[in-house]
């Protein structure tokens, strides 16, 4: 009997599944595996919503007559164990994106072909269309696009395979043996305000999401207090919601909303092909702008300071105990946050990207790492000196302070706008609130961006 196995990585779904549909197709007996890699640093709040994928995975999967079968160690060497013990034809994956799911598919490559087994590696499972699916024309011969507007052009042009439903049976054979399934209990660490994971759950967000959120996300995707965006993040980060499967649902719910959600899945497609194509720009920058970036005790007290959420900036505290508490922030939080860490006390964005990894939940090299180059000026972004105002973000993006009241309750009876700028209150009734003054002033910050950059900042 014809055995495939399945290797699961940043995918874990059933629905619109192309490597198990394949493997279904072509062999009678499938093994879904999914190897536990310690080589992938896994913070609290990814391992604890990773447990709920796999708990959610392994229930999918017996519904449907099989089981999820989990083991630890380097990838390639428990996947060559397993295909050996299940006398398995071939192996189905879907693509990865980073210099490290590169190695791993060539050396899974080199190590099956040596025993004359077939490997398939399944494109656009990660993302909705593949990385160097969409490349620049004309004479400039890049392998991919470093501007967002003109890709977002052709990959929505590009046409999208259609989502497939989960299949009805799984067959997986009785002797395969699994590691127990690691458990969210037994995660220690976790943010108090951690989301839950699962494919289900993926699911029941986006139809909530379609139903009742989507229409007005292009008036309050900024609106800090409003908590209006998705919350798919996390879904899309672990694979738990197919990429294509949201472009084609928020499509065929149509309007202005779609549009603007649809955009937000093609730039996460876009820092995707910029990764595949430059994986050294998870760690270097993707365009050196010669920073001469503040190190020392100063910069490191003002950095924990701004990873505790007491800068005395309001709305910047605001979205790191966001962070802590959550394992997530809003978007609008994340560059305000990354400009100030970056712009204002001129800190190497590497810093803030490892202590965003540290607790996102969402934490994802190519929209993490891209994205902190984008607000810190070395990665895509066209206006690389831009400077965000911390005080103006508030105003614009909290204006009524609630976002601010939620997260910092020192300054809760404190209305809007001034609860923007605490430190302008009249001596006695500043003395009332037990926050923080500002860790430096703002045209300081310029000075210092000015002098480490050797340019001139442009507000933003
Ligand atoms: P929605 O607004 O509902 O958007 C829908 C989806 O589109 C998101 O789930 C996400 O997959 C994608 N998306 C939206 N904005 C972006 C963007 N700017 N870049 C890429 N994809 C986007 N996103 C991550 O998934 N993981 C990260 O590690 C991450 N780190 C970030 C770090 C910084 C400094 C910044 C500025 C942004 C980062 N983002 C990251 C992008 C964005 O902030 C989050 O995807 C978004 O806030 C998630 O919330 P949502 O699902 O409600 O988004």
């Amino acid at each position: 009997m014809n055995v495939a196995v399945v290797l699961y990585t940043s995918d874990l779904r059933l629905h619109d599944h192309p490597p198990l549909r394949a493997a279904l197709s072509s062999s009678a007996q499938v093994v879904p595996l999914f190897v536990r890699d310690p080589a992938v640093s896994a913070p609290p709040n990814r391992l604890a919503f990773l447990a709920d994928c796999l708990a959610a995975l392994d229930a999918g999967l017996r519904s449907r007559g099989g089981r999820l079968v989990v083991r630890s160690g380097d990838p390639v060497a428990a996947t060559m164990a397993l295909v050996r013990e299940a006398d398995a034809d071939e192996v189905h994956m879907a693509a990865g994106v980073s210099a490290y799911a590169h190695a791993r598919e060539e050396r899974l490559r080199e190590a099956l072909e040596a025993e004359g087994r077939r490997f398939h590696v399944h494109d656009a499972v990660i993302t909705a269309v593949a990385p160097g699916a969409v490349t620049p024309s004309g004479s400039s011969g890049s392998d991919h696009f470093a501007v967002f507007t003109p890709y977002h052009r052709r990959w929505s042009e590009h046409p999208l395979r259609a989502a497939a439903p989960a299949p009805r049976a799984v067959p997986v054979p009785d002797a395969i043996r699994s590691e127990p399934l690691p458990e969210r209990a037994a995660v220690t660490g976790t943010s108090p305000g951690l989301a839950p994971g699962g494919e289900s759950e993926a699911r029941r967000l986006l139809a909530r999401w379609l139903r009742s959120g989507i229409d007005r996300y292009p008036e309050t995707h900024d609106d800090l207090a409003g908590d209006a965006t998705s919350r798919l993040s996390p879904h899309l980060h672990f694979g738990t919601l197919s990429p294509a499967e949201a472009v084609h649902r928020a499509r065929a719910a149509g309007g202005p909303g779609a549009e603007a959600f649809v955009r937000q899945l093609c730039w996460r497609d876009f820092h995707h092909q910029v990764l595949a194509a430059r994986p050294a720009a998870a760690a270097a920058d993707y365009r050196d702008r010669g920073d001469r970036w503040r190190t020392g005790p100063d910069a490191e007290e003002e950095t924990l300071a701004w990873k505790e959420g007491r800068t005395g900036y309001p709305v910047v505290d605001a979205a790191m105990r966001q962070l802590a508490h959550e394992g997530w922030m809003h978007n609008r939080g994340r560059l305000l946050v990354a400009s100030f860490l970056t712009k204002t006390l001129y800190v190497d964005w590497r810093v803030g990207a490892r202590h965003f990894m540290d607790l996102l939940v969402d934490g994802d090299l190519a929209n993490n790492q891209l994205n902190w180059q984008w607000v810190a000026g070395t990665g895509t972004d066209t206006r690389p000196n831009r400077v965000l105002n911390p005080v103006r973000q508030g105003r614009r993006y909290d204006p009524d302070g609630g976002y601010v009241h939620r997260w910092v309750p020192e300054l809760a009876g404190l209305p809007a706008p001034r609860v923007h700028e605490p430190w302008r209150l009249p001596g006695l009734e500043r003395a009332g609130y037990d926050y923080p003054d500002p860790l430096v002033g703002l045209a300081d910050g310029l000075d210092r961006f000015r002098a480490g950059r050797g340019a001139g900042p442009e507000p933003g």
